[in-house]
């Protein structure tokens, strides 16, 4: 059986990245593309509900076709600035409307950030990804953040910010401090976006990856389940990234972790096997991204994380926290993906991962 035999109703073939799509809408509203979006909601949703094993079977085919088998990436992420800030995103307890016992912290010093990435470049992790809770960083905070970018750079990884809002010449200067990942999730889609944040719009969001891909920087962007949406927002979400164009390089897709005093502290935990379903969706809308498993990782357990990996996903953060929130330590880690026979794209030790600071992991 073909792959296209497999796929229901797209509106285009597997891995169309060269057509640009000129996004524009109204704040708030929903989608009003110029050019037809590839993936229709419905045609996601009808991904979504295919028997499981059909929809693994698919996920895995369109995974092999596109990337050398057993790879996978490591990333380690850190809070560089945490806490204390002034957007409401339900799932954050880094939100300073939440108390959730996170203590603010200014931003770190480079000779700070740079011994904790050279720990995780130490570890086995290829890219460095740095969060810090801005709604939107000022001049002085770029910055401060391209310093870091470069110091990092020089270290020989891979480099990640995640810092909230951009106007278009914080992604230029990022960009020149030698910026490779810049990530901003859309979380879940746009007609379930306002329940779970109000003091900015989904457009805000897309507003800030046309600047990152204007720069010429990759973009990381994908969401979070299990906030208690429906089936057809996961579908609404994944339809969204799949039809930025092109779509992101990397695409995290984070399990909620219900931290106390957050408004999604009591949300209802998802299905494991839709999680799954997530993942392999996500692999077959977007065959050459990289399919990254990220905050929620603990509550999968190993037979879950194998299903994701089946289902296409090939990158994990990596270390003994992710922001807030913990992460499977890095011992059970090497386990896992030596037992699964996934090998890292760069050799890596059992040293001890650093830590990576508080804060949240979907900025
Ligand atoms: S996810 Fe980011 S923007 Fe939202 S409250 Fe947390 S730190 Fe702020």
């Amino acid at each position: 059986m073909t792959l296209d035999v497999l796929v229901p109703q797209r509106t285009e073939q597997l891995d169309t990245q060269e057509k640009p799509v000129n996004w524009q809408r109204p704040s708030g509203a929903r989608s009003t593309p110029t050019e037809a979006p590839r993936w229709s909601v419905e045609a996601v949703q009808a991904l979504l509900d295919r028997p499981f094993l059909d929809l693994l079977h698919e996920a895995q085919a369109v995974h092999r076709a596109h990337w050398p088998e057993g790879d996978i990436e490591l990333a380690t992420l850190l809070s560089v600035k945490t806490g204390g800030c002034p957007e409401n995103c339900g799932y954050c307890p880094q939100s300073a409307e939440f108390d959730t016992g996170v203590q603010a912290q200014k931003l770190m010093p480079v000779d700070e950030v740079l011994r904790a990435a050279q720990a995780a470049k130490d570890a086995g992790a290829t890219r460095f990804c740095m969060g810090a809770a801005w709604r939107a960083p000022k001049d002085r905070d770029v910055e401060k953040v391209a310093e870091l970018v470069t110091a990092v750079k020089g270290l020989g990884l891979q480099t990640c910010a995640t810092l909230g809002m951009l106007e278009p010449h914080h992604a230029q200067q990022l960009r020149e401090a030698g910026l490779d990942y810049y990530n901003h999730n859309l979380d879940t889609s746009p007609d379930y976006y306002p329940e779970i944040v109000d003091t900015r719009s989904y457009q805000d969001r897309l507003d800030t990856l046309a600047h990152v891909r204007a720069a010429g920087i990759s973009v990381c962007c994908g969401g979070i389940v299990g906030m208690g949406e429906m089936p057809v927002h996961r579908a609404g979400l994944l339809a969204e990234l799949a039809n930025l164009s092109p779509y992101p390089e990397s695409v995290p897709i984070n399990s909620l972790v219900r931290v106390p005093g957050t408004p999604l502290a009591d949300a209802p935990p998802i299905d494991p096997l839709d999680f799954v379903r997530v993942i392999a969706v996500a692999r077959i809308l977007m065959p050459r991204a990289r399919v990254r498993l990220s905050a929620g990782r603990q509550q999968l357990g190993d037979a879950v994380q194998a299903l994701c990996f089946l289902a296409g996903a090939n990158s994990i953060f990596y270390g003994d926290k992710l922001l807030v929130t913990g992460n499977p330590d890095v011992e059970a880690d090497v386990r896992l993906l030596q037992s699964l026979g996934l090998k890292p794209r760069q050799t890596f030790a059992t040293a001890a991962a650093p830590s990576t600071g508080d804060a949240c992991c979907s900025h």
